[in-house]
């Protein structure tokens, strides 16, 4: 049994926060600590009334930093490390110019790990903590990216990439290839330590009516799992599977069809839908991405976020590495709040802090095992420092509340403001592959 105590500004959700001033939300201790034991959160509270039972234990001050739990980040794609801020157009033009090309490297096992390595070094190094990635078609990029994270004791959903037509040869598997690899990426993954496996269709448009059919006999067999693609994201996208699927009612429909709407999946974007696509989501319980970085980057429209909660919607927020141009958590926050501005919506940073911790947890139905810092659940805590760089610390200085230092994290934070991310209670900020 070993035991460290983390001393600082501790701050963690109970709730969504209803508005800026919502103090009943969260619990936030000026001098606070976080007890961790054997990976988990053993206790949490005042400093002086842990310190005090837990007498001889060895403690890791972070003052004057806060502390928070890992950040979470429900859309990214492994394979696309390389691509990130690859000059393109839109996104059919972006997959078949970079994204495809890229993705074939990774039916090479030595490189799927080695990525691997690369690619959980970066999402620690940005503060966060657990992962829904996409790997690529190939199962050696799914056994790679869960081994490395199975190493490093890392929360990890993640899953194949199921897709038979539309894109080059060597990225295409086939429905019964694509239903026997995930079959046995299940059995071999899911569940063991903290992996869970998501069923991966990348999206209508690279997968065949058999194709989805297989996808929706792995979701009805493994009821466990995690679903994920992506949905309306680009007008050309919207049209191509119009065609491709000319009976569907809309795009949803095509999931829909083939079982895979449910409360544990995950559409990345979901960005131009009908009223009829918004009532199915709503009745399913299915939760829309918003990915923000990579809806600018590819031009590809703004997520009605306040549209989707009116209607009792709970989305995720998210990088979408590599159409995503930040790892960091915190700038996906900066430019989701200005895709929200641009609609007369608010981010307040209590809502955003809670969005990428607790939030994404609640969509993940997770919020029993990470998102938060409550005792039980999994020790992973990032420690943030408000005053990273000198324009931060000079803002820093005017900066009265809790609410304006999170606004100003979410607005001028990345890296540089993580000065230590805990996984299962390990320091992982660079440490290298
Ligand atoms: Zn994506």
């Amino acid at each position: 049994m070993t035991d460290t105590l983390l001393r600082g500004r501790l701050l963690t959700f109970h709730r969504e926060p209803l508005g800026a001033e919502d103090t009943e939300a969260y619990s936030f201790i000026e001098d606070g600590a976080i007890l961790m034991r054997d990976g988990l959160i053993a206790a949490q509270g005042a400093y002086p009334d842990l310190s005090e039972s837990a007498d001889g234990v060895p403690v890791t001050d972070h003052r004057p930093h806060l502390l928070i739990a890992g950040f979470i980040d429900p859309h990214i794609h492994f394979p696309q490390v390389q691509i990130v801020a690859s000059w393109g157009r839109q996104l059919l033009d972006w997959l078949n110019g970079y994204t495809f090309p890229a993705e074939a490297e990774y039916c090479n096992a030595q490189h799927a790990r080695a990525m691997a390595g690369r690619f959980c070094s970066l999402l620690t190094d940005h503060g966060t903590t657990t992962a829904v990635a996409f790997c690529s078609s190939h199962k050696t990029s799914a056994e790679a990216l869960f081994a490395e994270a199975s190493d490093r004791n890392m929360r990890m959903i993640a899953g194949k990439t199921m897709m038979d037509r539309n894109a080059p040869d060597n990225v295409l598997d086939t429905p019964q290839t694509s239903y026997d690899d995930s079959k046995a990426l299940i059995a071999a993954w899911h569940g063991k330590g903290r992996a869970s496996y998501a069923i991966t269709p990348r999206f209508a448009i690279t997968s065949s009516p058999e194709q989805l059919e297989m996808a929706g006999s792995l979701a009805s067999e493994h009821p466990e799992c995690y679903i994920q693609t992506h949905l309306s994201e680009n007008h050309d996208e919207i049209a191509f599977t119009g065609e491709l699927y000319p009976d569907a009612r809309d795009y949803l429909d095509v999931y829909e069809t083939y079982g895979l709407l449910g409360r544990r999946t995950l559409l990345g974007h979901a960005i131009h839908l009908t009223e009829r696509e918004i009532g199915a989501i709503a009745q399913s319980g299915a939760h829309p991405v918003f990915c923000p970085t990579s809806n600018l980057f590819l031009g590809s429209g703004l997520f009605d976020d306040a549209g989707l909660r009116a209607r009792g919607i709970t989305s995720g927020i998210a990088t979408d590495i590599g159409a995503g141009t930040s790892y960091s958590m915190l700038q996906t926050l900066n430019e989701g709040y200005k895709v929200l501005q641009l609609q007369d919506q608010s981010l307040h940073a209590l809502r955003a802090f809670y969005w990428i911790t607790r939030g994404n947890a609640d969509v993940l139905g997770l919020t029993d095992k990470i998102g938060t810092l409550d005792a039980g659940t999994e020790a992973d805590v990032v420690v943030l420092d408000s005053a990273a760089t000198p324009a931060m610390a000079l803002r820093m200085e005017k900066a009265h509340s809790l609410s304006e230092e999170l606004f100003a994290l979410q607005m001028m934070g990345d890296d540089r403001a993580i000065v230590q991310t805990y996984v299962a209670g390990v320091p992982r900020k660079g440490v290298e592959a």
